[in-house]
């Protein structure tokens, strides 16, 4: 049966991938490697759900024979949702399967018999543009195209792990910042702000709109101010908020592709030849020890006075 296959531990990505594949006009068949996913996922749109049950819990060792499964079935591509397990499984299926992989596009589309990928190159520089020749594989992230419903038909299978790595332990990440992937509001500090106590200065602002505080990786990467998971950009976390602000951002581009979903960008900065005013809708030219101060103010008492 040819198609897309399909698999992600993310059950969204999942069906925003199942989604992709009805509208191309491919059969969707997801694998799974529990009951409770193959479940879930019933109402998913896919044509088909195989339910792979096998000793390991660990997703990346049915990667062989997720491989065979693929080669017999003669699946015309393998899109696995872009979360740390999913590359994983990813990659190793690639190897098995002896073709290519394109990781994280940023952009899929099927025409005239080819699958055809995007992707940032050089830290986001370049984008690229990729055909896959033949079954290959692409790691997609969430957020890339609008989920289906409909019934699936859930077949049972067994296959072999590859016990060569086994779960030791499990232990839960302990966050130290929001979830900014969830932020309706975000105020965002560069490598303008001079002095660690400077944060307060944005912590201000942010409070007085009710928004999280993120940064750029240098603010928690160099100097750690901030714990990691707060910097945005790609190699960071990557935001959709309703009001991003950013105070002393210049605004480079493995910033901005984690801000450009934003609904309203408003850029603080001295030097009026930042590129973030490029990606800005409102740009303020200006010291920011100066402007958020009397920003801060304006909306708290614009707060207070708002009647009720
Ligand atoms: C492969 C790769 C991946 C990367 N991934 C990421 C990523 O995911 N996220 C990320 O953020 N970066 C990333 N970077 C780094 C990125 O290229 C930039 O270096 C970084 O985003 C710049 O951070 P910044 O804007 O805080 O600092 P700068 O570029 O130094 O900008 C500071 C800004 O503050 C302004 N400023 C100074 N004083 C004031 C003041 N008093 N008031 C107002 N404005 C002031 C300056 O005019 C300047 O525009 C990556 C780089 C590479 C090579």
């Amino acid at each position: 049966m040819a198609g897309i296959y399909i698999y992600s531990d993310n059950n969204e990505i999942a069906a925003e991938i199942i989604g992709f594949a009805k509208r191309v006009g491919k059969e969707a068949v997801l694998l799974a490697f529990d009951e409770k996913t193959a479940e879930v996922m019933g109402n998913s749109g896919a044509d088909k759900i195989y339910l792979l049950n096998g000793e390991s819990e660990l997703v990346e060792s049915y990667a062989k024979a997720v491989a065979e499964l693929l080669q017999k079935e003669e699946a015309e591509l393998f899109a696995v949702g872009s979360t740390a397990r999913g590359r994983e499984l990813a990659a190793r299926a690639a190897g098995y399967l002896d073709c290519a992989l394109v990781s994280d596009v940023s952009a899929l589309s099927y025409a005239d018999g080819w699958f055809l990928a995007e992707r940032m190159m050089y830290g986001g520089l370049v984008q690229q543009r990729e055909s896959l020749d033949g079954l290959g594989v692409v790691t997609v992230p969430g957020g890339k195209f609008d989920p289906v419903t409909g019934n699936a038909e859930v077949i049972s299978m067994a296959v072999q792990a590859d016990r060569r790595v086994s779960l030791v332990e499990t232990a839960p990440i302990v966050r130290q910042g929001a979830d900014l992937s969830q932020a309706d509001k975000v105020v965002c500090v560069g490598m303008g702000l001079d002095k660690e106590e400077d944060l307060e200065t944005a912590r201000a602002l942010a409070e007085a709109i009710g928004a999280e505080i993120a940064c750029t990786r240098g603010i928690a990467e160099e100097r750690h101010w901030l714990p990691a998971e707060l910097y945005i950009g790609i190699s960071g976390a990557v935001i959709k908020p309703k009001l991003y602000v950013s105070l002393g951002v210049s605004g480079q581009i493995q910033h901005i592709f984690g801000i450009r979903d934003s609904q309203l960008i408003v850029g603080i900065d001295t030097n009026e030849r930042a590129p973030i005013f490029k990606a800005a809708d409102y740009g303020i030219v200006g010291d920011l020890y100066e402007i958020v101060p009397l920003l801060t103010d304006a909306l708290k008492k614009q707060t207070i006075d708002r009647p009720e």
